[in-house]
């Protein structure tokens, strides 16, 4: 670590958990907290709880949990150090020097010299292309698709070229290592053949973050080698599920949502037709972490995706996903052409527009795509998709939102709209009955693997948390040996003393540096969980009577079960003194 507890505490204290989360999800107020649906894991009803008064979060469905530097170390992948120097630039903050052993020093600089060995390979690119006779060749071909000198500025594009170690020689002469450039996956060593070039006889597309710092290329071949398309492997700066090609340049469009296609060259296409809140994925299908992306800045998207089988498969599963995270997703119809690109190319910016406004929504593309596995004027086939699309339907939970999509299918489908209704109704109930009984089961694996012991040791750590001055009132009623749990006795340690020297708790202090992510997301657990009664003097004088001589008696009972340490009759008379306790507040 190179940074003080003090500045540590300072930074953290003047980022505010709320404000810094609500960048990346849309939170909503729910009593004294804030709620979403979880980042990091997937559902449909909010669990991801965020607590301003304890600057602290936790998700109550998969466990991840801590203060503002969990958070942004778990959402952005970066190291403890990378979310300090994060946050105290959001906040700021100038940081002193940091004193790095050379060790540090070589990791930290690592990162740095990839993004900038990426901007050079990208500046070499970029220059075959325009300046040089060799390469002619790529850019006759970003000609025949119609780029402009604009465009291909605008974006960086570029040419690799048919030499086997052409980019290697010159990344060299620029003083880079073979490391980084291994590291950044530019070039591959063979102990025989020496080093080689990952990508040549491509044209070159640079692939950014949302900053515009050059994280990867995509490569195009040039002639018929496969593969046709290929993508820098994932490295420490690129994570394919975590970006999205443009996404740097959408994020500031004025137009509405995003436009999710399948490649970059249609992303480039639109850009130069106007479109430029056009984004892609990244040579993978589109992953939640993307769509997560999106939702940093719009929840608007409207999928244009191929329209052969493989793209409606894709905006399929797109649709999904983007209905888990309550994003609108709506789908343009490109027949009769396959792509973005030739659309705009033959029919126009304009009549794209149109196909915009007139985009369908992600139900009723799921239907259309359904009905073309059933022959409708067959009364058989006819029964079977409407079973289907009942199915479909009874998946909507706003019953307003049901009603118009049943009103609107069966019109579509000439469908009798009572009969559709029904089979609805019952899609539903019994699709409720399947989700009741999943949920009985994890409940009860939840029940059978929580040990009583910890959990009264960790409520009681809870109601102190929430209720401070208890601190006061426990601190001769309460010693170590109460916390038979190891971290929660830490835990209690660490808040006592905080009573101690400044009058007060700070839980999310204690969660500044947990070395155990497993222990720190328990500890989140403890400090987000709030009071389920109310916390008037005599309910709370009552409820912490019961469950310190509950805890109090346990600890004893196992001590007399084990036989260590002191006679039992003196445990025995300890057990009778026990349950005369009187906690007042
Ligand atoms: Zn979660």
């Amino acid at each position: 670590m190179y940074y003080s507890d003090e500045i540590i505490e300072e930074v953290r204290s003047r980022n505010d958990i709320v404000d810094v989360i609500s960048e990346y999800v849309g939170l909503k107020k729910s009593g004294t907290s804030y709620k979403c649906c979880c980042p990091f894991h997937s559902e449909k009803t909010p669990s991801f709880i965020v607590s301003r008064e304890k600057q602290i979060f936790h998700c109550f469905g998969c466990g991840a949990g801590g203060n503002v530097y969990t958070f942004i170390m778990k959402y952005e992948n970066y190291s403890f150090m990378e979310a300090v120097e994060y946050l105290a630039k959001r906040a700021g903050i100038t940081l002193p020097e940091k004193e790095m052993s050379s060790e540090d020093k070589k990791r930290y600089s690592r990162k740095q010299q990839m993004y900038e060995v990426n901007k050079s390979a990208a500046a070499y690119f970029h220059f075959l292309l325009t300046k040089t006779e060799r390469g002619k060749l790529g850019y006759n071909y970003y000609k025949q698709r119609g780029f402009t000198d604009e465009t291909i500025a605008a974006f960086g594009l570029g040419y690799a070229d048919i030499y086997r170690d052409d980019l290697y020689k010159y990344l060299k002469s620029k003083g880079f290592t073979d490391t980084i450039m291994k590291d950044a996956g530019l070039v591959e060593f063979d102990e025989r053949n020496g080093p080689k070039d990952k990508f040549w006889n491509r044209v070159m597309v640079p692939i950014t973050d949302i900053n515009g710092k050059i994280i990867a290329f995509g490569g195009r071949v040039l002639g018929d080698a496969k593969p046709k398309y290929l993508n820098t492997k994932e490295t420490d700066i690129f994570n394919k599920s975590r970006n999205l090609f443009a996404m740097n340049i959408a994020r500031h469009s004025r137009k509405r949502g995003v436009i999710l296609c399948e490649g970059y060259m249609d992303v480039i296409a639109m850009h130069q037709a106007g479109f430029d809140n056009a984004i892609a994925s990244l040579g993978t299908a589109f992953t939640e972490g993307q769509a997560n992306l999106i939702k940093r800045y719009t929840t608007d998207v409207y999928l244009a995706y191929d329209s052969d089988g493989a793209g409606r498969n894709a905006a399929m599963k797109a649709i999904g996903i983007l209905r888990n995270l309550e994003m609108s997703q709506k789908v343009i119809d490109l027949k009769p052409y396959k792509d973005p690109d030739e659309f705009i190319k033959n029919l126009g910016a304009e009549a794209y527009e149109e196909r915009i406004r007139n985009a369908l929504t992600g139900r009723i593309y799921e239907i259309d795509s359904v009905v073309d596995n059933f022959d409708l004027n067959s009364p058989d086939e006819k029964t079977a998709f409407m079973k289907e699309a009942a199915q479909l339907l009874a998946g909507i939970e706003d019953s307003a939102e049901r009603q118009n999509y049943i009103e609107s299918v069966s019109s579509k489908y000439y469908l009798n709209r009572d009969e559709l209704k029904k089979l609805v109704t019952s899609a539903g109930l019994s699709g409720n009955q399947v989700v009741a009984n999943e949920y009985q089961t994890r409940e009860y694996r939840n029940r059978v693997e929580i040990d009583p012991v910890e959990e009264d040791q960790k409520y009681l750590i809870t109601m102190m948390v929430n209720e401070p001055y208890l601190f006061e009132k426990l601190e001769n009623v309460l010693s170590e040996e109460d916390f038979t749990v190891d971290y929660i006795r830490a835990v209690a340690d660490m808040l006592f003393k905080q009573y101690r020297d400044t009058g007060t708790v700070n839980p999310a202090q204690i969660l500044n540096r947990y070395e155990d992510a497993e222990n720190q997301e328990k500890v989140s657990g403890i400090f987000t969980k709030e009071l389920e009664f109310d916390t008037t003097p005599s309910v709370l004088e009552k409820a912490l009577t019961d469950l310190i001589i509950k805890i109090k008696t346990a600890n004893i009972d196992r001590l007399l079960k084990t036989g260590e340490g002191i006679s039992s009759i003196e445990l025995a008379k300890k057990k009778s003194e026990i349950k005369r306790l009187r906690i007042k507040v």
